[in-house]
């Protein structure tokens, strides 16, 4: 187009109406590309944390480790319980082999002496009580190993339940890690699209923000307040902030303001 100062007096003209709020256009455009990438990196950010819950459900579910470990604390248990209870066996063994010969010795006839029987009398009453001590400490452990029983065979069935519920789950969590894997892709390609549409400083800003302030870099300025802080900004700070033509930042926080 040839140069005219006609032609010139019109775009200046043009440039002044398209200052919005007193910002230049290109400002206020950059503000509102830096709102659609933000909005873009937080439907990633959703995506890829729904994908790593999907991973980490595939890897395994807590609910079955719980319901395994469960299951192998009363195995222990109950592994413990026959333990006491051979031990009480072994015991009450050792002392049925003493008892009856010495029972035989007190009713054969071979032994005369008053003294003698009596004394094998003591001796097996001694061992009568102590047998009877161990058998009565056999039953407690016989009713707790079949307290202990139950339980495993409760925490077993809850595995078997778990793990059918995993297994059908399976499926399900792949076709949703694929599904999201899609969805990541796609918005990759968003955002290098939306990418190109800003100006390399403010995409810098953009990145820089976002990696300090946990991926929110773009707050809103709704009746003065901060939408990332809270924070009012008193009105002569607002005023500074918007007042250059660069983009304009929280004076608390600051993240990128977009007014509204
Ligand atoms: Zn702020």
């Amino acid at each position: 187009m040839p140069f005219t100062w006609a032609g010139r007096a019109a775009s200046v003209s043009v440039a002044v109406r398209l200052r919005t709020a007193g910002r230049p256009r290109c400002i206020v455009t950059q503000v509102s590309e830096i709102v659609t990438l933000q909005a873009i990196d937080d439907e990633a950010a959703a995506y890829r944390a729904a994908l790593e819950d999907v991973e980490r459900r595939l890897r395994g579910s807590d609910e079955l480790d719980a319901a395994r470990r469960e299951l192998s604390v009363t195995e222990s248990a109950l592994a413990a319980v026959r333990k006491e209870q051979r031990a009480l066996e072994a015991q009450i063994e050792a002392l049925t082999a003493k008892i009856e010969p010495e029972e035989r010795r007190l009713y054969d006839g071979s032994v005369k002496n008053p003294k003698e029987l009596s004394s094998i009398q003591h001796e097996l009453g001694s061992l009568k009580e102590r047998r009877a001590g161990f058998e009565e400490q056999l039953l407690e452990v016989f009713s707790r190993a079949e307290i202990t029983e139950r339980e495993r065979g409760r925490a077993a069935k809850a595995v078997a339940r778990c793990e059918a519920i995993w297994e059908r789950d399976q499926q399900d969590l792949r076709r949703e890690s694929k599904r999201l894997s899609d969805l990541i892709a796609r918005t990759q390609g968003r955002r290098e699209e939306q990418q190109g549409r800003l100006a390399p400083r403010s995409l810098q800003l953009y990145e820089d923000v976002r990696r300090r302030k946990g991926g929110m870099a773009v707050a809103h300025l709704r009746a003065g307040v901060c939408s990332g802080c809270r924070v009012m900004i008193p009105e002569g700070m607002r005023k500074r902030a918007f007042s250059s033509d660069a983009l304009a930042q929280c004076p608390n926080c600051e993240r990128i303001l977009s007014l509204g």
